[in-house]
């Protein structure tokens, strides 16, 4: 987090600031051209203003960029928090500002509209005219919103024509005689029986089809009593052709509340959300929803897409199932209730019929941003089932990823070193991979160490700027997750990555905030991603431990050789391989190396072929290098560490750096 600062502010905005009053409002930041970039609600403008500017104020990156195009900014005050909602969501709509998260396409959503002539009209629009007419929608799906149309317009006939006012007409025109409309126009449908059926219309859209039924088949029975049965007769088509579509709706609740569920799936950047419209106890349509940012959290992310969904729907039910809580749900309890004339509930259920609509939704969620990242050409980022399985488990709001991993390496509390390493969507992403020395803890205490580790790479990813991981691993069971942990709470980041613990003797899975720890099946393929992350960054801290170590061999053994310095010491190690390696070498095969001439060469052998220096012969170097078995928890070529570590070709001249990145070695000394 980087500190804003109000002193190199102009002083009219200074001033400005000054005079914010302590109401509730909206504002609207502006860049240097006078561009609105961003629009926010406060509860008191005054303070939330301020916060942005205010001295010392700690800001996240996203914030930090906003605030660099920030040069002027406007507000406007409203009576109540909850009109400073509903406007906040109608200028983002007007201004689509670049610093708030929007609904993807949010312009081109069509409604159903209803007219308010006296012999309303019924029409997919796009335009939104307060002028009394009545607006079904937004359909995110437009196929479907014209089927619907079309079925309508066979089974309740409203009049195609555009006039507003049928007066004036003295025939009816061709939709007559093809029977898509009763000619109100001439009189042949009074306009009591044209608005009923416009009502039928309504009912229909709002999904209370039982009602409609209803009503028709008491229409029905009228014409019959009267002996109208060729109307009859076309009010039982209707009722019959309604049904059809009725029975084609899934039953999803057995009781007829009107609900929503609303889920959303993040994928990096990427989310969607779904709505699901549960209305007479029967899904009646799903609505989906998609918008990005990387920089937000899930909670914003989802509140935005919820305030900005139920700010440009019509049909608000009486509750409202979500699967997060978005920001400050009691206001926005209190603007939906306020909307719908009736109270309205938002519910996150954690169990029972209503969380499975919500798992329902979630899941419908989660298949349609796998369609539109395909469909968008980002297949290559899409992920595998592993992934998404693992997500689940672990009850991830957004789907893991990219997951980073820290393991701690010592030799008896000596050396201690940490990697990190990073996978995206599965896959190791090597060019990530990060190595840590640690000096500064010298007893062998890995809950320090990791704790120390977690804390200075995750310092450094917030002043770069750069996003976090969705989902972080420690190898290790409650303490090395509780000392992760402390280090994430410390740095302020605390909820904002899914943090667990792998624990090997039992591989149990340790979650933050949970006290037991899940046991997943061994044959599970999200226990194996998490088993074969641990197991690279296990790998990966082995690796540069020993080479460490090997390194520091190589150093006393050759030290004092004239023409040995750090650079060729390394270039021998990593040709050879090992110490041993450089010692079998021919004076030939050691002056080819970079740096090494043919007289160092001879030095070298001559030195290492003394008994007392000779590696794996005598002394203490010659039983490092070749580690007794179980002291290390895995097995590992030393040419591949050297590959993996410094992206240099290996011993073996495999050319190994073309086939894989080469990882960043950041590794200092602490
Ligand atoms: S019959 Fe009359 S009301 Fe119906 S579409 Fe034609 S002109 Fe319009």
């Amino acid at each position: 987090m980087q500190k804003s600062s109000l002193p190199e502010r102009a002083p009219e905005l200074i001033e400005k600031l000054r005079a914010l009053p302590a109401e509730p409002g909206v504002y609207l930041f502006k860049d240097a051209r006078g561009k609105v970039i961003y629009v926010g609600k406060a509860k008191a403008l005054a303070d939330r203003v301020r916060t942005y500017f205010g001295a010392g104020a700690e800001l996240a990156p996203k914030t930090q960029a906003l605030m660099a195009r920030v040069q002027d900014f406007d507000y406007m005050v409203t009576p109540t928090e909850v009109e400073a909602l509903v406007l906040e969501c109608n200028l983002i709509k007007e201004y689509r500002p670049r610093y708030n998260i929007r609904l993807r396409d949010d312009k081109k959503f069509p409604y159903v509209r209803i007219t308010a002539d006296p012999f309303p009209r019924v029409f997919p629009t796009r335009t939104l005219v307060h002028d009394g007419s009545e607006y079904f929608g937004p359909y995110s799906d437009v196929g479907a919103m014209r089927r619907t149309l079309s079925l309508l317009q066979r089974v309740l006939p409203t009049r195609p024509c555009t006039p507003e006012s049928l007066d004036g007409i003295d025939r009816p025109c061709l939709y007559y005689d093809i029977k898509m409309c009763g000619a109100p126009c001439v009189g042949l449908q009074s306009r009591g029986e044209y608005l009923e059926v416009v009502d039928g219309v309504r009912l229909f859209l709002r999904g209370r089809t039982d009602e409609l039924v209803s009503r028709l088949r008491q229409r029905m029975q009228e014409h019959s009593e009267r002996l109208e049965f060729e109307r009859a007769a076309r009010v039982r088509d209707q009722i019959q052709a309604i049904e059809r579509v009725t029975d084609r709706l899934r039953s999803v609740v057995g009781e007829g509340v009107d609900r929503d569920a609303v889920a959303m799936r993040r994928d990096g950047p990427n989310a969607c959300g779904v709505v699901l419209k549960i209305r007479g106890a029967r899904l009646l349509a799903s609505e989906t929803f998609y918008f990005s940012d990387r920089d937000e959290s899930d909670t914003e992310v989802f509140s935005a897409f919820f305030e900005q969904y139920y700010n440009s729907t019509t049909s608000l039910p009486e509750e409202i199932l979500a699967s997060e809580e978005p920001e400050d749900p009691e206001l926005l309890e209190r603007w939906l209730s306020e909307n719908r004339g009736g109270r309205v509930r938002l519910v996150r259920p954690q169990k029972g019929d209503k969380h499975t609509l919500v798992a329902l939704a979630l899941k419908n969620a989660t298949l349609k941003l796998d369609e539109w990242l395909i469909a968008h050409g980002a297949a290559d980022k899409r992920v595998p089932d592993e992934v998404v399985q693992l997500g689940q488990v672990l009850g991830m709001r957004a789907l893991p990823r990219h997951v980073e991993c820290f393991d701690i390496s010592n030799f008896q509390g000596a050396q201690p070193v940490a990697s990190l390493v990073h996978f995206e969507a599965g896959q190791p992403s090597k060019g990530l991979y990060r190595h840590f020395r640690i000096r500064n803890i010298t007893a062998p205490n890995d809950f320090a160490m990791m704790e120390h580790v977690v804390e200075r790479h995750f310092r450094a990813v917030q002043q770069e700027g750069r996003p976090l991981p969705e989902l972080v691993m420690v190898d290790g069971g409650k303490g090395q997750l509780g000392a992760a942990e402390r280090a994430l709470e410390r740095l302020g980041l605390a909820g904002s990555t899914t943090l667990i613990g792998l624990a090997k003797r039992n591989e149990e899975i340790y979650r933050s905030g949970h006290p037991e720890p899940l046991v997943l099946p061994r044959t599970s393929p999200a226990l194996k991603l998490v088993q074969r992350v641990r197991n690279e960054a296990h790998r990966f801290a082995i690796g540069y431990h020993r080479r460490l170590r090997g390194a520091e061999l190589v150093h006393s053994a050759l030290d004092d050789i004239p023409g040995v310095g750090r650079k060729t010491r390394l270039a021998l190690l990593r040709h050879f391989g090992s110490v041993q390696g450089v010692s079998r070498a021919t004076a030939a095969q050691l002056a080819a190396v970079p740096g090494v001439g043919r007289v160092t060469a001879e030095r070298i052998l001559a030195v290492l072929s003394h008994p007392a220096l000779r590696p794996g012969q005598a002394g203490p170097e010659g039983a490092e290098l070749d580690p007794p078995a179980g002291e290390f928890e895995g097995e590992i070529e030393l040419a591949e560490e050297v590959d993996v570590d410094a992206g240099v070709p290996t011993a073996t001249g495999s050319g190994a750096e073309g086939s894989r990145p080469a990882s960043t070695d950041t590794s200092s000394e602490t």
